[in-house]
């Protein structure tokens, strides 16, 4: 196994710094949609889509299984702040329908749009920091090579 010294002066592997990782440090690194491991470099190249490494370390940030967590625990946040407001509006000043609906509704998209990057920043970086899927330095490939010769073929019974 060949270990090298990154340009952060972390020793990687393969692209995935070896050593200690703060849960809770990398949280707020990727919610502020920074590298977990460097805390300098960007962790998306556009909106939503992470970068396969991190620019300034090179830590390899394209193991990630985010799939449908981030929009989940956003629907969660933006779900229990909208709605606390739409029964407090409507307990303390009763306004019509049609207020109600020009108010909560842009209020929700812009909410949603603004809090699904830093969810997923920090969902990214907890598998980070918890050495999960491919993060681990140690780990081996996830796809064996022989992965599709172990496989039963199509229209022959398994042996
Ligand atoms: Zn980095």
């Amino acid at each position: 196994m060949q270990y090298k010294i990154g340009p952060s002066g972390v020793q990687q592997h393969e692209g995935r710094s070896t050593g200690a990782r703060s849960v809770f440090g990398s949280l707020l690194r990727g919610a502020a949609l920074k590298c977990p491991a460097c805390g300098t470099g960007a962790m998306f190249r556009r909106y939503l889509k992470v970068a396969d490494a991190c620019p300034h370390c090179g830590e390899a940030l394209h193991h990630h299984r985010a799939d449908d967590a981030p929009p989940y625990f956003t629907i969660v946040i933006v779900g229990h702040i909208v709605v606390g407001l739409v029964l407090a509006v409507e307990m303390v000043y009763r306004p019509p329908l049609w207020l109600h609906a020009a108010l909560w509704l842009p209020l929700t998209l812009i909410l949603t749009l603004v809090i699904l990057p830093p969810v997923k920043g920090a969902l990214v970086a907890l598998q980070w920091a918890l050495l999960m899927h491919g993060f681990d330095p140690d780990a081996k490939d996830e796809m064996p090579e022989s992965f599709d010769a172990s496989l039963p073929q199509i229209g022959q019974p398994p042996s």
